[in-house]
């Protein structure tokens, strides 16, 4: 049976380059991109509990979303601080939209 691995060692490490804290940098990084298996969701869920501890995630998630830009969810790859692509596109599409009622305040009032 293919069940995630024990991922008790894995830690952030340290350096000038954020990535150097990747908590995923020291695991298997099959977790992360889980494929449709029934072990997916198991996986899948490992992983947003490793990146819940990752001391990176803000900048993990400020990367993945400026690489992804305006990408649909399919595009999407893998887990990135803790998100699926599919929460990460909806996540874009709340700035979008957010960034839009910013530029168009009188609209938002209702004016
Ligand atoms: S938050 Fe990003 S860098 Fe940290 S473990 Fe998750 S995917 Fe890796």
């Amino acid at each position: 049976m293919n069940t995630p691995k024990a991922r008790a060692t894995c830690v952030g490490g340290s350096g000038e380059d954020w990535r150097a804290g990747a908590v995923c940098a020291s695991c298997d990084p099959d977790l992360w991109f889980p494929v449709e298996s029934a072990t997916s969701a198991s996986m899948a869920a490992e992983a947003r509990r490793l990146c819940g501890t990752c001391p990176v995630a803000r900048a993990c998630l400020i990367e993945a979303m400026t690489a992804e830009g305006s990408s649909g969810a399919a595009s999407r790859y893998g887990i990135r601080a803790g998100l699926t692509g599919e929460q990460r596109y909806a996540q874009f599409r709340r700035q979008r939209r957010d960034a839009r009622i910013a530029r168009q305040p009188e609209a938002a009032a209702g004016n």
